[in-house]
């Protein structure tokens, strides 16, 4: 069995970011710079910040996060993302989720520019990905594909199959198999049967949120195994959707967690960032 840990291929990604970004810096003299909006201090997002931060600084990349109050209202924020949109040396924005109370979803989509969207969740964005155009990638469906395409997983003429539907990773995810070639099969909450599906499939992408969801009975011999959940237990360990040691006996490949699918999300998220950078400056390399 392959751990199709992220390690080697977010450390690969790093030293192709690194001479991207230094290019830029010779170039244009200034650095590519990504924006991170939070709202509120949910303890999780400003982890996810931080470490968004911390990686664009270490592949030459600045950042500023605006750290807005729970309190703040919809239209103060939307001013400042509009703000960040017309910055000329701002590249890359993204508004940290959850959002709080108050605030909806289906507006926010809208709020970043689609050339400065590097979550890739604009519904312009989307559009794209659906109809196979180049562009910004939603980063973490994007990272389970680098990580596939680095452990030599082939796709093209196989069955694959995708635990959940979200927008964020589940539709993407099956867009991306599908454009890839592979035969997909999409669960959700609402699929009889789950088991007799994913026990058919040769690459099986787990991102339902319930932990220890997936068991090696769900599994086909030899199958390569995505898990995107992210848990934290009681006693504070990382765990994913899916029982590792169990499906370790009969899965060909799997992704531990963490150090699986989470670190590379955040490589895709930089990726985007200067794939945005460079795009704006009319000098793209996607
Ligand atoms: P979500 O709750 O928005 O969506 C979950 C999906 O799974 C839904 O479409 C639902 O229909 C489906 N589902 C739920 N229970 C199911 C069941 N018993 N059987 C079949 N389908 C079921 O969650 P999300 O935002 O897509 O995230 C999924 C998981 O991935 C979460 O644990 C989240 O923390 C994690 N996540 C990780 C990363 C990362 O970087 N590794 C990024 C985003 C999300």
């Amino acid at each position: 069995m392959i751990t199709l840990s992220a390690k080697p291929v977010t450390e690969e990604i790093r030293k192709h970011l690194e001479y991207r970004a230094e290019k830029f810096h010779q170039k244009y003299t200034r650095r590519p710079r990504l924006a991170v909006v939070l709202i509120g201090n949910n303890p999780a997002s400003v982890i996810y910040t931080k470490k968004k931060g911390e990686g664009a600084v270490s592949v030459g990349i600045e950042h500023e996060t605006l750290n807005f109050p729970e309190t703040a209202t919809p239209a103060e924020v939307q001013n400042a993302v509009q703000r960040l949109n017309e910055d000329p040396t701002i590249d890359g924005i993204l508004i940290q989720r959850p959002l709080p109370p108050g605030f909806s979803e289906d507006e926010v989509l809208y709020w970043v520019s689609p050339e400065k969207d590097v979550d890739a969740f604009h519904p312009q964005t989307v559009g794209k990905l659906v109809l196979g155009l180049p562009g910004l990638q939603p980063c973490t469906p994007a990272g389970v594909m680098e990580l596939l395409k680095f452990y030599k997983i082939n796709l093209a003429g196989r069955l694959a199959c995708v635990i959940g539907r979200s927008a964020i990773v589940g539709k993407p995810m099956a867009m991306m198999l599908l454009q890839a070639n592979a035969t997909v099969i999409q669960c959700h909450s609402k699929t009889p049967n789950l088991r007799s599906l994913t026990s058919q499939a040769e690459i099986l992408v787990v991102a339902a949120g319930k932990p220890t969801l997936v068991d090696s009975s769900f599994i086909r011999e030899g199958a390569a195994v995505v898990d995107v959940g992210i848990h934290r237990t009681t006693d504070g360990k990382i765990i994913g959707d899916v029982v590792f040691n169990d499906v370790a006996k009969k899965a060909g490949a799997l992704t531990p967690v963490p150090g699986g699918v989470g670190p590379m999300t955040i490589s895709v998220l930089l990726t985007n960032t200067l794939y945005a950078a460079e795009h704006r400056m009319g000098d793209s390399s996607r």
